[in-house]
C-alpha cells in the first residue's frame, strides 16, 4: 500500500503542531480580551450557500469548490468561512443580540486550486467578522485586531493596504467608467477578463495575468483610470476610518486597484502583507460587506471581517520547539512509575514513564530529551517509600517524597 496525503493538503505533524497551537493560543486570548466570541460552524454546507454568499462571478465558486451530491442535495466543503458565520447569524437569531456581534473562527477550508508555495487545496483560516455596525470604527476595530494579532506573533514587518469600493451607487458609475476605459484593449486581455467585462468589470483590477498587467500600465498614464470616485458619504467614511488608523498608529498604503476576490464586499477592502513569503505574500484579507447579510435572506446589516491564511502566517514564524515535561519517571516497576505519573497528573505537573522497563541508563537517556527532571523509582526507593529526583540539566539529585516535589 502506497498511500498518500491527496495532492494540495498536508500533514501537520507533532513538531509543526506546537507552533499551530501557539497561533491558536493568542488568537484564543486576543479575541477573548476584545470579546469577541468563537463560532464553529460546520465544513460542509448546502452548495447554494456558496453560489449565493460568495458569489457567481468569482473563482472561488465558478473552479475551485469541492462539491458533491448526497441523496438529492449538493453540498460543498466550504471555501471560506464568511457565507457559513452569516448563515448561523440568521439561523440562531443574533441579530437580535444588541450589536454589535462580533464572532471568530477556526479550522480548515477547502479549494481546488494549483497548489504551489503558499497555496494548497486544503489550508486553514483564522478569522473575524463584526455584525451591526456601518460606522468605520467598526472597520478600525477589524483592522487593528488584525494588526495586533499578527504583532503578539512578533510580526511586526506588515504593509497594510487599503481601498475603499463606495457603495452600490459610486460602483455601478466606476463599472461604467471601466468599461468605457477598457472598451478598446477587449480584445488584448485574457479570456477570463473578457468573461469579467461583462459579468463584474471590477474584478478585471484584481488579474493575475501578466499581459493583462502590462495593458494596465500602459493604461496608467490616462490619469486616474483605475480610481473609483467616492460619494460624498463615502469618502467620508474612508477619511474617518484613515483617521483612526493614524490615531492608532496603524502604517498603511493606498492601493486603488485593491478589490478582493469575493463579490461581496462595498466600501472598505484590505489586505496585510509580508514581504518574507515570495509571491503568494498576503497574510490576511478582509473587509466591508454590507450588503451580504441582507442578500441572505437577512434584515439590512451592515458588516465587516477578515480571514488569514494559517500555513502563510506559519511559514514567517521562527518554529516554536516542544516545551520539555516536568517529570519523566524512570522505573523497572511500570506499576509504580504508573501510578506515580498519575499522582503528578493529578497535581497539575506534565509527567510520563517508561512502558518498558529497560534499563536505568536507557531511560535516563529518554529523559533528558523529553523532560526537565527524572524522577527515579528503584527497588530502595519503592520500599522506604522515597524519590530520587534527578535535574537532567545539571545532573543535581535530591532524596525527597512525593509531597515535597
Ligand atoms: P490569494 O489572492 O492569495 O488567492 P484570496 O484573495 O483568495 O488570496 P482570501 O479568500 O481573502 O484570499 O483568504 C484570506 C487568506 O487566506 C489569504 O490572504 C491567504 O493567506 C489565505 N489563503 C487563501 N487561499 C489559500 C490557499 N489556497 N492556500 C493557503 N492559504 C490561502
Ligand atoms: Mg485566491
Amino acid at each position: 500500500m502506497n498511500i498518500k496525503a491527496p495532492r494540495g493538503t498536508k500533514d501537520i505533524l507533532p513538531e509543526e503542531a506546537v507552533s499551530w497551537q501557539n497561533i491558536e493560543k493568542i488568537a484564543l486570548e486576543l479575541f477573548t480580551s476584545a470579546g469577541v466570541k468563537e463560532i464553529r460552524t460546520p465544513i460542509i454546507e448546502d452548495t447554494n450557500l456558496f453560489e449565493r454568499g460568495v458569489g457567481d462571478t468569482t473563482d472561488i465558486v465558478n473552479k475551485e469548490m469541492y462539491t458533491f451530491e448526497k441523496g438529492d442535495r449538493s453540498l460543498t466543503l466550504r471555501p471560506e468561512n464568511t457565507a457559513g458565520v452569516v448563515r448561523a447569524y440568521l439561523e440562531h437569531g443574533m441579530f437580535r443580540i444588541s450589536p454589535p456581534v462580533k464572532l471568530w473562527y477556526k479550522g480548515p477550508m477547502f479549494r481546488y486550486e494549483n497548489p504551489q508555495a503558499g497555496r494548497q487545496r486544503q489550508f486553514h483560516q483564522i478569522g473575524m467578522e463584526i455584525f451591526g455596525e456601518k460606522k468605520p470604527t467598526a472597520d478600525a476595530e477589524a483592522i487593528s485586531l488584525a494588526v495586533q494579532f499578527l504583532n503578539r506573533l512578533g510580526l511586526n514587518d506588515l504593509t497594510i493596504e487599503i481601498n475603499s469600493l463606495g457603495c452600490d451607487e459610486c460602483r455601478k458609475k466606476f463599472r461604467e467608467k471601466l468599461k468605457f476605459v477598457l472598451k478598446p484593449y477587449l480584445p488584448q486581455l485574457c479570456e477570463d477578463c473578457q468573461t469579467r467585462f461583462e459579468k463584474n468589470p471590477l474584478r478585471i483590477l484584481d488579474c493575475k495575468n501578466e499581459n493583462c498587467n502590462k495593458i494596465f500600465e500602459s493604461i496608467s498614464e490616462q490619469k486616474d483610470w483605475n480610481k473609483i470616485d467616492l460619494c460624498p458619504e463615502c469618502l467620508d467614511h474612508f477619511n474617518t476610518l484613515k483617521d483612526y488608523l493614524r490615531a492608532l498608529d496603524i502604517k498603511y498604503v493606498e492601493n486603488p486597484n485593491l478589490v478582493r476576490g469575493l463579490d461581496y464586499y462595498t466600501r472598505t477592502v484590505f489586505e496585510i502583507k509580508s514581504f518574507n513569503l515570495g509571491s503568494q505574500n498576503a497574510v490576511c484579507g478582509g473587509g466591508r460587506y454590507d450588503n451580504l447579510v441582507s442578500l441572505m435572506g437577512g434584515d439590512n446589516t451592515p458588516a465587516v471581517g477578515w480571514a488569514m491564511g494559517v500555513e502563510r502566517l506559519n511559514s514567517l514564524l521562527p518554529q516554536k520547539t516542544e516545551e520539555l515535561l516536568d517529570y519523566f519517571v524512570v522505573s523497572t516497576d511500570s506499576k509504580e512509575a504508573i501510578k506515580l505519573v498519575n499522582l503528578l497528573r493529578n497535581k497539575g505537573k506534565s509527567a510520563e514513564f517508561d512502558f518498558s522497563g529497560r534499563k536505568f541508563t536507557k531511560q535516563l537517556e529518554k529523559a533528558s530529551k523529553v523532560a526537565k527532571k527524572a524522577i527515579i523509582l528503584g527497588e530502595d526507593e519503592i520500599s522506604n517509600g522515597y524519590l530520587t529526583v534527578k535535574d537532567l540539566s545539571t545532573s543535581e539529585q535530591i532524596k525527597t517524597d512525593i509531597n515535597n516535589l
